[in-house]
C-alpha cells in the first residue's frame, strides 16, 4: 500500500457520521455505508448540518466544506469497497454484528487494503483473526463527539503489522488528533477508567444516594468535571455502556465490573439516551428533565 485516498466508513451513526465528517474534511474521499439508504442519508445530513454549524463558528470555510461534502459519497452496499484503501469499521458495539461486517467486507476489498475497527472495548486480536487479513487489522478508537475531541486510541491485535500500525497513525496525524498507543486488553484505556466510573454512578442512583440532578451536580462542580456521569453516559449511549461493562465483566472476570442493573433496565426500556430521546434525561422537551 504506497498512498491511502479512499476510506470506506461503515456504520453512520454518532461516531460514524463524525469519523466520515473529519475524513472528508481532511482531503479524503469517503463513502459511508449503513444498513439501510435512510441510515446512509440520515448520516450525511447530520455531517452537512455539522459542517453547517463549523462554518458559522468559522472553524472552516464555505469553501472547505463544500470540498468535503462533494468528496463524501453514500455506499448503499459494500460491493462499492473495492477501491477503498481504508475501511473503518463504526456500527454497533456486538461482537456477532461487527464480525458479519468483516464477513461481508472483507472478500470485496482489495488485499492490500486495511481494515480498522471503532469499537470501544472489544479484543482486536479476535476480530482481526476472524478475518482474512489479521495483520492488516487494526483498532482506532476515537473519541465522541469526533469533529471536537483530540485523541485517537490505537491499539494493534496481535498480528497488526508495523506497515499497517503506520498507515493508522498516518491517517490520524493527518486528521490533526493525537495519538496514543493501548495495548489489546478489554476496553482499552479511556473506557477501562471511564465506565467503571459511569457505572459506579448508576449504582449510585440505582441505591438512591443521589437523584440523577445531584449525582451529576455533584460530579461536575466536585469533580471538575466538564459533563456529569449520567448526563456523559446519554451521550454515550447507554447500550454502548452496556456493552463495554459486559465486554470488562466477561474478559477480565472480575465482579467490580458487573453492569448495574439499573443501567440494564434502561436499556431493555430502549431508553438509551440522546440519539433514543430518552436515558437518565428526557431529551424529547425544550430541556432535558432527569427521568429519576
Ligand atoms: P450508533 O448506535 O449511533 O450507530 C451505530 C450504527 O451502526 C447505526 O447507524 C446502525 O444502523 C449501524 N449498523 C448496525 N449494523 C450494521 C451493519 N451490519 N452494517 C452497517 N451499519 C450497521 O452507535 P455509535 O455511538 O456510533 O457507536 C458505533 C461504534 O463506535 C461502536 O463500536 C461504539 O462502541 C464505538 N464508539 C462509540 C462512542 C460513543 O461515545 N458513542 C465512542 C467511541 C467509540
Amino acid at each position: 500500500m504506497t498512498s491511502i485516498r479512499t476510506i470506506g466508513v461503515i456504520g453512520a451513526g454518532q461516531m460514524g457520521n463524525g469519523i466520515a465528517h473529519v475524513c472528508a474534511l481532511a482531503g479524503f474521499d469517503v463513502l459511508l455505508n449503513d444498513v439501510s439508504p435512510d441510515r446512509v442519508e440520515a448520516g450525511i445530513k447530520t455531517i452537512a448540518r455539522n459542517m453547517e454549524r463549523q462554518v458559522h463558528r468559522q472553524m472552516i470555510t464555505p469553501e472547505a466544506r463544500d470540498a468535503a461534502l462533494r468528496r463524501l459519497k453514500p455506499a448503499l452496499t459494500l460491493k462499492e469497497f473495492a477501491d477503498v484503501d481504508f475501511a473503518i469499521e463504526a456500527a454497533t458495539e456486538k461482537e456477532p454484528v461487527k464480525r458479519a461486517i468483516f464477513d461481508a467486507v472483507c472478500p470485496m476489498m482489495r488485499k492490500d487494503a486495511i481494515v480498522a475497527t471503532n469499537t470501544s472495548s472489544i479484543s482486536i486480536t479476535r476480530l482481526g483473526a476472524s478475518t482474512d487479513r489479521p495483520e492488516r487489522f487494526i483498532g482506532l478508537h476515537f473519541m465522541n463527539p469526533v469533529p471536537l475531541m483530540k485523541l485517537v486510541e490505537v491499539i494493534r491485535g496481535l498480528a497488526t503489522d508495523q506497515q499497517t500500525y503506520d498507515a493508522a497513525v498516518h491517517i490520524v496525524e493527518r486528521l490533526g488528533k493525537h495519538v496514543t498507543n493501548a495495548e489489546d486488553f478489554p476496553a482499552f484505556i479511556v473506557n477501562r477508567v471511564l465506565m467503571p466510573m459511569i457505572n459506579e454512578a448508576v449504582y449510585t442512583l440505582y441505591e438512591g444516594v443521589g437523584t440523577v440532578e445531584s449525582i451529576d451536580t455533584a460530579m461536575k462542580l466536585g469533580a471538575n468535571h466538564p459533563m456529569g456521569p449520567l448526563e456523559l453516559a446519554d451521550f454515550i449511549g447507554l447500550d454502548t455502556c452496556l456493552s463495554i461493562m459486559q465486554v470488562l465483566h466477561d474478559g477480565l472476570a472480575d465482579t467490580k465490573y458487573r453492569p448495574c442493573p439499573l443501567l440494564v433496565k434502561y436499556v431493555e426500556a430502549g431508553w438509551v439516551g440522546k440519539k433514543a430521546g430518552r436515558g437518565f434525561y428526557d431529551y424529547r422537551g425544550e430541556v432535558p428533565v432527569p427521568t429519576r
